[in-house]
């Protein structure tokens, strides 16, 4: 990977390259100065050692000296050999003696070179004999001695210089060495240092780019040859990168809230069918709101959890488990259903172009689709079950009436069931066909001027006849006077047909059904009253819905579609009127039909 940083390191470099040198530089300097100084030193002391030799053997002669005179004029030459002998033991002298002319030795440090036992009555001031030139490293001082009454002596007294802990060269090679040491540890250091301080320096800029916003890794990244530090640093801005990476994973799954979202999430978020996003272990990377609510999630975004734990279907975790593992194709469809949730259908696919595996959950609410085909099913079954009902009695009918020796009386009455049966089989075929007008939305009106208190006038026989059946009581009331309406007599027929036979089917026998036609400002109302099993409230705005029956069992006990209110509520409506229901539970229903009256009747 590009290391961005490498021009601010390089920066780095440059500075350092000249601090580094002239550091160096200044140490060697430094250092050269503290040997010279050593050096310097080392001289100054040994000179100064040398001159305090000489002091010091100067005033032990001269002591000596004073000392030597008086011992020679009393002749006491054993104390003045003892005396030479302790202080050339005691001051390290190499020699001290004394010496008459013609070379007597009197006293000597050295007690082998003492020639003379005696001390002469007198002798000559003859000249004595100097010996040769002092050795370089060699201390001679003479003192002449004047003994009273007998003649001139000397003291010779010979010390060695002082030696100097080392020699010059000795002292230089090592202050040399050891400054050469030392260059070289500095160097080696400042090598080490500048490695160090160039990773200092990358990190600084590094967290000075930060600062500033700078979030790439690109940018961020430090050259791994820097140290250990280097790539500590690198593990530390991946990891930083990927915990970004699954922040913005997780921000996508919360519900897309305006100014922070996406389009792609407010897209998403907008969506009525579910949508999860899934990675290779099925935890759950997106989830839009429409798939909280599919699947009853309540709390916070479900992101980061297992998708186990939102739905729990061996089927989906099968289904994800082998998208997952092959490569991106066909999808997977599967449905689950339970009392919470009702029908699901999840399509499930692996995303194609994703670099890890992303699988893709579409989940769609399919409850009222199954609902819908179901109501389908039972209606055949009702529809042909109720078909069955009229064509039985048509046929039993037929066979009274055309018995060879039939009752003319039977006979009449026969045909009079056949003729009301068949009536009953075409209205079925009607509501079925008005039925499937409204399924495919072409339902639509045939207009006559209708009068419809003769309509419910020419109804009132046969409804009549089924409330005797079944021992309701029917009644019918009309107004005095109607005035016509432009309508569609066959439909209208059918509608009040449904409201009259709900009214008769839903009413247990002993009770009755009233149907009752007023002539209002502006509209006719038509009520039809039972003294039925009512309808829950709850339930009273549904059963105008497309196969909707009520959950009453006393409902379910009886046969019905489900679909001769919303036919009733659609005729009306085509009519330009409305309709509404008024119940109570266990007391009866009345079903309130208003129709809009021409203008001029009005
Ligand atoms: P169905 O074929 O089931 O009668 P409808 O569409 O005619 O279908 O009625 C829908 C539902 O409304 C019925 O299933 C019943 O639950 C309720 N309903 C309609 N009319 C009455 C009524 N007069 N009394 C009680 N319930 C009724």
């Amino acid at each position: 990977m590009k290391k961005a940083n490498n021009s601010k390191t390089a920066g780095l470099g440059r500075n350092d390259s000249l601090i580094a040198p002239v550091t160096v530089a200044a140490t060697a300097v430094t250092l050269c100065a503290m040997a010279a100084t050593a050096l310097w030193v080392f001289r100054l002391e040994n000179r100064s050692a040398a001159r305090a030799r000489l002091r010091q053997v100067d005033a032990i002669g001269t002591v000596l000296a004073f000392s030597a005179e008086t011992m020679l004029a009393d002749e006491e030459l054993s104390p003045l050999r003892s005396l030479v002998c302790l202080a050339a033991r005691d001051y390290d002298l190499t020699s001290c003696r004394v010496v008459l002319p013609d070379n007597q030795v009197v006293a000597d440090s050295r007690l082998a070179e003492i020639n003379t036992q005696r001390l002469p009555a007198q002798w000559e001031s003859a000249s004595m004999d100097l010996p040769g030139p002092p050795g370089q490293d060699e201390i001679v001082h003479r003192y002449t001695l004047h003994v009273p009454g007998r003649g001139p002596a000397r003291l010779e007294i010979t010390a060695c210089a002082p030696q100097a802990a080392a020699s010059l060269w000795e002292a230089e090679a090592g202050v040399g060495a050891i400054s050469v040491i030392s260059l070289l540890f500095l160097l080696g250091t400042t090598r080490r240092l500048r490695a160090r301080s160039r990773l200092f320096g990358a990190l600084r800029q590094c967290l000075l780019a930060a600062g500033h916003g700078e979030r790439s890794r690109a940018v961020l990244g430090i050259q791994e040859e820097l140290g250990p530090e280097a790539s500590v640093w690198n593990k530390l801005l991946a990891e930083l990168e990927q915990r970004q990476q699954a922040r913005v994973l997780e921000q996508a799954g919360r519900p897309a809230d305006g100014d922070g979202a996406s389009l792609a999430d407010q897209a998403c978020g907008s969506l009525a069918d579910g949508l999860i996003v899934l990675d290779g272990q099925s935890f759950v990377r997106y989830a839009n709101p429409a798939a909280a609510a599919l699947l009853r999630l309540a709390g916070p975004s479900p992101a980061g959890r297992r998708m186990s734990e939102l739905l729990d279907s061996a089927p989906l975790a099968d289904a994800v488990r082998d998208v997952t593992s092959r490569p991106p194709g066909p999808a997977t469809v599967v449905e689950h259903q339970d009392a919470n949730r009702g029908w699901l259908r999840i399509t499930v696919r692996r995303l194609a172009g994703a670099a890890q595996p992303a699988i893709c959950l579409f989940i769609e609410d399919i409850t009222q689709q199954r609902a819908s085909e179901k109501a389908r099913c039972e209606f055949i079954s009702q529809v042909a079950h109720e078909l069955r009902t009229p064509l039985t009695n048509i046929r039993l009918s037929v066979e009274v009436a055309t018995e060879d020796h039939a009752d003319p009386v039977e006979a009449a009455r026969s045909m009079d069931v056949i003729s009301r049966e068949s009536s009953r089989l075409a209205r079925m075929i009607d509501e079925m066909l008005s039925a499937a007008q409204i399924e495919t939305g072409t339902l639509c009106l045939n207009r006559d001027a209708v009068k419809v208190d003769e309509l419910l006038r020419e109804m009132e026989a046969d409804f009549a006849a089924q409330a005797a059946d079944k021992g309701l009581r029917f009644h019918l009331e009309l107004p005095v006077k109607c005035p016509q309406i432009q309508a569609d007599k066959a439909k209208l027929t059918l509608a009040v047909h449904n409201l009259v036979g709900n009214a008769l089917k839903y009413t247990p026998s002993g009770g009755q059904v009233k149907v009752v036609l007023e002539v209002n400002t502006g509209d006719l109302q038509v009520a039809v009253t039972d003294s039925g099993i009512g309808i829950a409230s709850e339930e009273q705005a549904r059963v105008f819905d497309r196969f909707y029956r009520s959950a009453d069992p006393r409902v379910g006990r009886l046969t019905g579609t489900g679909l001769g209110l919303t036919l009733v509520r659609d005729v009306i409506r085509l009519h330009g009127g409305d309709i509404e229901v008024r119940s109570e539970l266990d007391r009866g229903s009345t079903f309130l039909v208003r129709l809009p009256l021409p203008k001029e009747a009005a």
